[in-house]
């Protein structure tokens, strides 16, 4: 076995999926070195250096046996991948996104709220921040100061915005066996109650013209709304393409 070899076999026996173990170090790779770099406060540096070395053979699997099982038997296409590595910084496809974004749960982050915010199914209850992958994290706090800056308080009220309904959820999609994107903390969600699941335009609120500069802000960053391209879940935005 090569050192590369090894260096993923290992990097994934701990929960960082790094794709095929086929001894290429691409950018599948190297996103998982720089996680693994962060879960073990070193230097995230994306470089497999002593440091990194020393780490992966002493620390033993934290992952539990389901997400183990789940890492072990996934399948991402050789196509998938490349895709994965064409985009750069750009979030990957759905298929992509365990490869990309590692084991569900993992790499999470706060992200403060630049303006009110409450849940949207106890008001009462003020949001001051957001659980969030940390590779999206500044990317989503980006597009969240631009939300402050384009609306006034009474519009963010009136569109919802200030209706917080989930973003880190370690669950499965709705009626399916797949992972939700919301596990991965890559997806957000924005007044459940007026833009239900199966709601497309013009039922759902976020649906309507004066939500464009919502939806906009968010895909200059590459945010994908299923409400915009689907036509459904208009709460709903992620970090990932389909
Ligand atoms: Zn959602």
């Amino acid at each position: 076995m090569t050192f590369e070899a090894w260096l993923q076999s290992r990097l994934t026996a701990h929960g960082f999926a790094c794709g095929p173990i086929d001894g290429v170090v691409g950018p599948v790779t190297i996103a998982a070195i720089r996680a693994f770099e962060a879960s073990r406060r070193l230097p995230v540096d994306g470089r497999a250096d002593e440091a990194v070395v020393a780490a992966l053979r002493r620390s033993s699997s934290r992952v539990d046996p389901e997400t183990a099982a789940a890492v072990e038997n996934r399948v991402v296409p050789e196509a998938e991948i490349q895709k994965i590595a064409l985009v750069g910084d750009i979030w990957p496809r759905q298929s992509g996104v365990p490869a990309f974004y590692g084991a569900v749960g993992t790499r999470q982050t706060k992200v403060a709220m630049p303006f009110e915010m409450v849940l949207a199914w106890s008001k009462a209850t003020r949001i001051r921040s957001i659980t969030l992958h940390e590779w999206v994290a500044p990317s989503a706090e980006r597009v969240l100061q631009t939300i402050a800056a384009l609306y006034s308080a009474s519009e963010r009220e009136a569109l919802g915005l200030n209706l917080f309904g989930g973003s880190l959820n370690v669950r499965r999609m709705r009626g399916g066996s797949a992972w939700s994107m919301h596990a991965w903390g890559i997806a957000i969600d924005f007044d459940p109650e007026r833009n239900q699941l199966k709601w497309g335009a013009p039922k759902a609120r976020l649906s309507h013209p004066d939500a464009l500069p919502f939806w906009k802000a968010w895909e200059t960053e590459g945010w994908l709304s299923l409400g915009r391209v689907r036509n459904y879940d208009f709460m709903h935005v992620q970090a990932a393409r389909l």
